[in-house]
């Protein structure tokens, strides 16, 4: 896969060799700035590398100043239809996303491109099979084609106005047309893609749509930033990210715990250790691997691979570190006893 063109998003750098990274979109009021900046912080400590907030009036622009001034991740401006909006924003987002379809003409782009070149920030041209151009839509259907055609569109626009600080979106709530678009446009183009399935539902169809989506792109080695989208917390959306990227072994972000499905012989409750455990080290920034598992038949295998490991046996558990028993503990002991090790 070709490298794509390096754009910097405030202190983010996307595209050719960087990390991907993880974005996500806060659901409080923008114009409520102490929500919202607080919102944010939590996502943070979670893991949220570039934040993305609504601006859909001027109140919500009015107060990005002051989120910025809050916060230390980069923050995106949200813009649809009125480009005076986006024209205040740049003045304190670190990037625009504006879907040029409902901005309106040519000159209201071109004011809005002006902004950007002004503040040196880039434009996320986000095209969305929901809201494409009338005459595209008419053309091609609602295809991957027509999306395409319409992120194509607007990039040219924006170089002719002589703006190449562009990253793309192309989402659709259908994964495999979301697919489809991601890989024809990468072919041919090499602006930096901005990974999503849009509306992709509760957090158990949406992760699961998010995964087959933005992850089989990823395998491909298309995708330089990635938003996992979820009718639920935002908190929700980066946690699942952070999973996507560390499954594919793209990034390594904290603890990674393995659980066996459980069966008869599991001689204690795995599932509920595994999700006490994800919940107790969900802010540790450093990569370890935990395996925990219910019995000797899979287990001394998995607990030697990983940093930790627990494998159940008749009374008390094998605690293993770096491949070596170390101890046993108790069922009520595991937590306590992983965590003092972490
Ligand atoms: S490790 Fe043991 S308890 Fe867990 S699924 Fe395998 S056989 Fe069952």
């Amino acid at each position: 896969m070709k490298p794509t063109k390096e754009i910097k998003i405030g202190k983010v750098k996307i595209g050719s060799n960087n990390p991907i990274a993880i974005q996500s979109m806060t659901t409080t009021l923008t114009s409520d700035a102490d929500a919202t900046i607080e919102q944010i912080h939590e996502l943070e400590e979670l893991g949220c590398e570039i934040i993305r907030v609504a601006v859909p009036d001027i109140e919500s622009a009015n107060v990005l100043k002051q989120i910025k001034e809050n916060i230390s991740i980069p923050l995106v401006a949200d813009i649809h239809f009125d480009y005076k909006l986006a024209i205040e924003s740049a003045k304190y987002a670190d990037k625009l996303r504006i879907n040029p379809g409902n901005i309106g003409d040519r000159e209201k782009i071109k004011q809005v491109v002006d902004a950007a070149k002004q503040y040196g920030i880039p434009i996320r041209i986000g095209v969305n099979l929901g809201s494409l151009e009338k005459d595209l839509e008419k053309k091609y259907g609602l295809t991957p084609l027509a999306m395409v055609e319409s992120a194509m569109r607007n990039v040219k626009l924006l170089e002719e106005f002589d703006f190449t600080n562009i990253i793309v979106s192309l989402k659709a709530s259908d994964v495999i047309k979301t697919i489809q678009a991601y890989k024809l446009f990468s072919q041919r183009s090499y602006y930096p893609l901005h990974l999503g399935i849009t509306e992709s539902g509760t957090i158990f169809s949406g992760t699961i749509a998010s995964s087959i989506g933005i992850g089989s792109l990823l395998l491909e080695g298309i995708g330089d930033t990635i938003r996992v989208s979820l009718s639920d917390k935002p908190h929700e959306e980066v946690k699942v990210a952070k999973q996507i990227l560390q499954a594919l072994k793209l990034r390594s972000f904290g603890v990674s715990v393995i659980a066996c499905p459980t069966c008869a012989r599991a001689n204690f409750d795995v599932s509920l250790i595994a999700k006490q455990l994800e919940k107790e080290t969900e802010k540790i920034k450093k990569p370890i691997s935990i395996a925990i598992m219910g019995c000797g038949v899979n287990g001394p295998g998995e607990a030697k691979e990983a940093d930790i490991g627990i494998v159940g046996g008749k009374s008390e558990h094998l605690f293993y570190k770096k491949g070596q028993i170390i101890k046993k503990v108790k069922e009520n002991e595991i937590i306590d006893s992983i965590m003092k090790e972490i």
